[in-house]
């Protein structure tokens, strides 16, 4: 029993009813088993004083399960047929709550705000092809985010998680390390959803870090020392750098200033060693 929680059939029926074919393009598969979602919260570990996030709430399967174990829900839906019938399901599944939820119907990539008090919590099945820039945009604008959950790409939630030396530590890796602490929490099948993707789902858990790294350089410059190092990710440092520093020299000057060997790869750095490079960028000299 799923109680007001959707089932497979409520989802059929909803799709139906709304004349809803579900898109590649905007990542729509929707989770049809209610035990599932359940486990999402869970993991989440929502609590009831919780202002949560959720981005692409879809038809409503996590929606109604986390808006019952919160104090507040906004989701944000970029889809027009989906923002426009979430409100109907909500108020017809769990009217008591319905004035704990608003919907925003929006691109998350352009939400710079939302309506009332600051969220806490993220919680969001993210539609896979822009599951990494809508999570860091999420971190990046609310830092009153402080526990986030989300389900992507198995692929994805390795990469997101994975530590320096690892084969799949990227961009993603250290960018979601300036924000958070960053552990997998779990595995999801395809059969839980309509349509059934072609990979499997994993879990991500991060937890905001008290203090993001000490560093004076700003976010910005940062990130675009992580941007440089891995587009060339098979070179030394030395020389995937040069571009951002003027000159392959001026890059050695600076990984040496930073305490990193020059002849070090991307794939070897801590978040911590790339803001302090960050911080030896060369100056413009006049
Ligand atoms: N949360 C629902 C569920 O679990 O069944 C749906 C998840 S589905 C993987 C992704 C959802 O994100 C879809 O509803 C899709 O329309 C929405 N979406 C896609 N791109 C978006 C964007 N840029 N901003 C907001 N929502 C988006």
């Amino acid at each position: 029993d799923h109680g007001h929680l959707l089932g497979p059939a409520d989802i059929r029926e909803l799709a139906a009813a709304l004349g809803v074919r579900p898109t590649k393009q905007l990542g729509q598969n929707f989770v049809i088993d209610a035990n599932t979602v359940r486990r999402i919260v869970r993991t989440a570990g929502v609590r009831p004083e919780d202002v949560v996030v959720e981005i692409g709430p879809g038809l409503g399967s996590l929606t109604l399960a986390l808006l019952e174990a919160a104090d507040r829900l906004v989701a944000v839906e970029i889809d027009p047929v989906l923002a426009q019938a979430l409100p109907t399901t909500v108020q017809a599944r769990l009217p008591g709550r319905f004035d704990r939820f608003s919907l925003v119907h929006r691109d998350a990539m352009q939400v710079d705000e939302l309506p009332g008090p600051a969220p806490t919590a993220l919680v969001a099945n993210l539609p896979y092809n822009v599951a990494v820039p809508v999570l860091l945009h999420m971190l990046a604008t609310f830092p009153t985010i402080q526990r986030t959950l989300v389900m992507v790409q198995s692929e994805v939630a390795d990469r997101l998680a994975a530590r320096p030396g690892s084969k799949v530590y990227g961009v993603p890796s250290v960018k979601a390390a300036w924000y958070a602490e960053v552990k997998r929490a779990g595995a999801i099948g395809r059969n839980v959803f309509w349509p059934a993707p072609n990979v499997d789902s994993g879990l991500v858990s991060l937890v905001r870090r008290a203090q993001p790294p000490k560093t004076s350089a700003r976010r910005e410059e940062v990130f675009a020392v992580v941007d440089a190092a891995f587009a060339q990710r098979r070179k030394t440092l030395r020389a995937a750098l040069a571009g951002w520093a003027g000159s392959a020299a001026a890059a050695e000057a600076a990984l040496t200033a930073a305490g990193v060997s020059p002849q070090a790869r991307g794939e070897a750095l801590t978040v911590e060693e790339f803001a302090a490079i960050a911080e030896h960028k060369p100056g413009i000299e006049l």
